[in-house]
């Protein structure tokens, strides 16, 4: 039970975020929920968990491109709960392109978003952390953390950095009760998994079923999606005592992708 604590989980108004979020409410954590989308959507989500869980939920509209107000966002649940014990780095955007073309601003977005995030919300969540001499940090890489696609040179670059970076934080907080992991999920069927297929269709010069079976599915010698509740399950399994020995591992949960 994460009754007491409190989560930040980026990136949590849609998909795996969503999903973690909820999961901690239902173990009794605060949460702080972060995300783009409608107004009116976001505050349907965080009423829902509030009433359906029974515990705190705050909304933080602080944008992942901006580091000031990603400490905002930490400040935001030490003011509102007292404490972030939590911190899920999830926010994260996909772009598909040979490189040649890839929009400078897209690499930089997503260098931004699925990177450099973290590493901001991390310091500051990290001081609290250590005062109170618990905490757990989860990061969700991918995959592509381990292994590469064509198309998505930024997208690898990023998830490729935030494992070096889970492992890094891993090492200097080891002594004060935090863990520090990430996640690698394959695929997993999400708003950002959908949005793919038309430029993968474009990039491979493939049907949508193709894009589907031919170069996701294909990837997944399960020949199945991730759930987004398999994904938060070991996110919950992450905070809990008996994974208070794992720390900076990079855990996959892909159908077997990258045992291949
Ligand atoms: P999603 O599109 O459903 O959710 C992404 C979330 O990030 C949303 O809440 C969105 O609003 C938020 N976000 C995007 N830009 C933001 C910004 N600038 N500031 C704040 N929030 C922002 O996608 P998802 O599939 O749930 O992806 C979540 C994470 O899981 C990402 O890091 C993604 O790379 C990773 N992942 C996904 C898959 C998959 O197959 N879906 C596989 C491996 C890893």
């Amino acid at each position: 039970t994460l009754t007491s604590k409190t989560a930040v989980v980026t990136g949590s108004t849609s998909g795996i975020g969503l999903a973690i979020a909820r999961a901690f409410a239902k173990e009794g954590a605060n949460v702080v929920i972060n995300g783009l989308g409608d107004a009116t959507e976001i505050e349907k989500t965080r009423a829902g968990i509030e009433s359906e869980f029974g515990v705190g939920a705050v909304y933080s509209p602080a944008d992942m491109t901006k580091p000031h107000e990603i400490e905002e966002m930490i400040r935001l649940g030490e003011t509102r709960f007292g404490s972030v014990d939590i911190l899920v780095n999830n926010a994260g955007i996909q772009f598909v392109s040979p490189v040649e073309d890839f929009p400078v601003e897209k690499w930089d977005q997503i260098i931004a978003i699925n990177l450099s995030s973290a590493f901001h919300a991390i310091r500051a969540a990290v001081p609290g952390m250590k005062a109170r001499g618990w905490g757990r940090i989860i990061n969700t890489a991918s995959a592509h953390s381990l292994v590469a696609s064509p198309f998505k040179s930024a997208y690898v670059a990023a998830k490729h950095g935030i494992a070096g970076l889970t492992k890094t934080v891993a090492l200097e907080v080891a002594t004060h009760g935090i863990t520090v992991n990430c996640i690698s999920p394959g695929y997993v069927w999400t708003p950002l998994v959908e949005r793919q297929i038309p430029d993968t269709m474009k990039a491979r010069g493939l049907t949508k079923e193709q894009v589907i079976n031919d170069v996701m599915l294909e990837a997944q010698p399960t020949k199945q999606f991730v759930t987004v509740d398999q994904v938060a399950a070991l996110a919950v399994f992450l905070c809990s005592d008996a994974a208070s020995q794992m720390s900076g591992s990079n855990l996959s949960m892909d159908g077997g992708w990258t045992a291949k």
